[in-house]
Formats: C-alpha cells, structure tokens, sequence
C-alpha cells in the first residue's frame, strides 16, 4: 500500500497533511510512504527531515500520485492534482463540498473514494480525529494574538510612574471552538472579554471562562439544540443588530468567528457598526473564507477603514500557524486511519455501518453515498 502526501496547491495554503513524525507512524502500519518535494516547506519541514522519517521524496505531483491507494491533503486537491489521483484510491482531505456541486459527482465519476474530514460527526470517539476543532483552536489563539499586535496600545490595564494605560476590551462572536480559545487567549493577555453566541449552551462555557455574555436570548436561540447553529431568522437577525450595535461601539477588539455549516457566514457587524468604533479599534474576521461575519471585511486582506478601524481579513487562519495547524492536523489524519485500518491486510477499512464512516464518506467504487449530496438532493 502506497500513501502519498501533496504539497497543496491552494492560495494562502501553508499546511502539510504529514509530518515526519506521522510518516514514521504510518510507515510502521505497513505502509510506503511518498511525498511531493516541498509539501512541507511553508510548515518548517524540510524533505530532508521527511525522508530522515523514511518517506520517498518524489519530485512532482505525478510522481507523488503514481500507484497510490491512499492520497493525505490539506484541502481538496486541484483539478490536475486529481486526474492524476489513481482510480479505487482513498483520498482524506477537507473537500470543501458544498461550495461546487459537481465536485462529488466528479470524483465519484474518477472512482476516487473521498473523506471528507470535515464532515466528521461531533462525537467522543471522533474527538482525536476533528480537524475542524484542532484547526479551529489554533485559529482562534492566532486570530487573539495578531489582534494585539495590531492594535496599538496594549491589552492589560498599566498603570505606571508616566500614567496609566486602560485595559483593551475584546468582543467575540461566536463561541465554538475558536471563540472559546480567543477568549482565554484575550484573558491571558490581560483584556476585558465579552462574548456572544446563538446556542444557549455557548453562555456557560463563555462565562466558565471569564468572559461576560452579552446575547439575546430568545425562543429562537432555544431551539440550538445541536451542535451547530443553524440559519437565524429576521427577526432574531434584527434582535441581534440591535444589541451589536451598542456592543460593538463600546470595544476596541472584535474577533468573528460566526459559522454555519455548510452555508456563507451569518454578516453580524454592518459598516455602520465599523463606523461607530473608535479609531485604532481592530476587527479580526476568521469567518472570512465563508464571506466574513463583518460587513466591511475585504476577504484575503488587511484594511484600514476611512475612520481608522484595522480589519484584518485574511484567509486560512489555521495556515498562519502552520507549524502547529499541520502537526495537529497530521495527527487527526493518522488517528483517522489507524483506526480505520485493517492490521491483517494492512490496508483500510472502513465498515459502512460505522457513524464515522457514514459522516465523512462522499463517494465509494464509483457512486456519491453521502445523503447530504446524493444526486436527488442537487
Ligand atoms: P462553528 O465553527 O460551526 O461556529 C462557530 C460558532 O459560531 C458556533 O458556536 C455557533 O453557534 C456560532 N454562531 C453561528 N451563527 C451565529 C450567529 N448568527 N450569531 C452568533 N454566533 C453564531 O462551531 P464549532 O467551533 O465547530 O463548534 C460548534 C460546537 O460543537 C461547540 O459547542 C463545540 O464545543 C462543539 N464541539 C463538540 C465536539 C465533540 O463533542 N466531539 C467536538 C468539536 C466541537
């Protein structure tokens, strides 16, 4: 069995699904491992270090691809990258489905059977292999700290011989995984912290942590029973704006990280809300890939608004640590096979009754097997 690491191709694209670490892992489980010269050079990990593990370096992507039976990736490999994917082959990748609805059917029609590791079901057994949570957590650290070093005054209340300097006030919005680190990031750097989020279960969590709630609670929000939010109506949306309004005034940091599964980010912070923020005030956008929960965020970008508020923008926050982004995701991907894996034929195994299974699996021998985009539902 051969396994093949890519480099990715995609923009602002850092990561690098193995390290040399895990190849050694998944060398013990019995298999080849080859990996394309480079993949790992935007993570600090050189080919040298790759083969030192004991992976086959090969030079390109045909070279990477040629003969394997499982492909490890970032993100859904390039449209080039996957004609060369052989056909019966296992690709583990997140395969941002929902944005392009021909790509299931495509790689069905290529014989490509896809994991899409995103998809995994938010349960305890398949905590070691969440790719969203572990990239997320560090997304949420990274947006924190890059928000302090933009904005220009400092986090923790100062009071020295020349005078004293306030502490920063901090907004969150949305507290899943990334919300919640943000948080106990601001609060380890010294900051005021509030947080808002549509799940009643998010309150606890944010003041366990130290942080105010600051929502509207409503017979909407107590219907988030699960563990993802779903589409809000108008009439909470305008609930909401209300209560963002003077909230976000009052702040001189906002980190967003407001999901919805598989849909464009909820836009909870207007322009008119930016103009109301005091200049020198920052807003970190990590919902920006999905279109960005804030009005004025420019996606892939860091700007400055006429009144003087830093919004940075950018895309991929996980990618801007790529170090530990690729290590945790790494270890997600092995978890994931190793535990699908069949020891006797040294070989994947991946029962279709199992819910892991079910959750990530797009496409098997052929055909779209996930109900979520099964051709009836296109
Ligand atoms: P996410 O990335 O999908 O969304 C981020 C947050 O934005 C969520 O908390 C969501 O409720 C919030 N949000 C969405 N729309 C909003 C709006 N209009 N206004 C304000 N907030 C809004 O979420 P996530 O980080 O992936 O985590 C979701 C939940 O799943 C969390 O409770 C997390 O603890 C839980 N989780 C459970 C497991 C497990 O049990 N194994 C693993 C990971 C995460």
């Amino acid at each position: 069995m051969r396994l093949a690491v890519l480099k990715e191709r995609r923009a602002a694209e850092t990561r690098v699904a193995a390290t040399p670490d895990t190849v050694k892992k998944l060398i013990a489980l019995g298999l080849t491992v080859a990996v394309e010269a480079g993949a790992g050079a935007s993570a600090s990990m050189s080919d040298a270090e790759f083969a030192a593990a004991g992976a086959e370096i090969a030079p390109d992507a045909k070279a990477v691809l040629a003969g394997a039976n499982v492909v490890f990736a970032v993100q859904m490999p390039e449209a080039e990258q996957r004609a060369l994917i052989p056909r019966g082959a296992l690709l583990v990748c997140v395969a941002g489905a929902f944005g392009d609805k021909d790509l299931v059917p495509s790689l069905a029609a290529a014989g490509i059977d896809v994991a899409a590791m995103e998809l995994l079901p938010r349960i305890t057994r398949a905590q070691s292999m969440d790719v969203l949570s572990s990239q997320a957590n560090l997304a949420g650290y990274r947006a924190v700290v890059e928000s302090a070093t933009a904005f220009q005054r400092g986090f923790p209340m100062m009071m020295t011989a020349a005078g004293t300097v306030p502490p920063a006030r901090l907004f969150v919005i949305g507290a899943g995984v990334a919300g919640l680190q943000a948080i106990a990031t601001a609060r380890r750097l010294g900051a005021i912290v509030s947080a808002t989020d549509v799940r009643p279960a998010a309150k606890e969590e944010i003041k366990s942590l130290g942080a105010s709630f600051v929502g509207v609670e409503d017979e909407e929000t107590a219907k988030q029973t699960g563990a993802y939010a779903r589409e809000m109506t108008d009439a909470f949306r305008q609930k909401q704006a209300e209560l963002m309004a003077t909230t976000v005034a009052k702040n001189d940091i906002v980190i967003c990280t407001a999901l919805v599964m598989g849909r464009k980010a909820p836009v909870i912070v207007t322009k008119a809300m930016v103009e109301s923020m005091k200049a020198g005030s920052v807003i970190v956008d990590l919902a920006s890939d999905a279109g960005g929960n804030c009005e004025s965020t420019v996606p892939g970008q860091c700007i400055t608004t006429p009144n003087g508020v830093t919004i940075l923008g950018f895309n991929n926050w996980p990618g801007r640590i790529s170090v530990a982004s690729s290590s945790l995701y790494a270890r997600n991907l092995l978890t994931f096979l190793t535990t699908f894996w069949d020891k006797e034929q040294k070989a994947p195994k991946l029962p279709e009754t199992d819910d892991i299974v079910k959750g990530v699996m797009l496409t098997r021998g052929g055909s779209v097997v996930h109900p979520n985009f099964l051709p009836s539902q296109a």
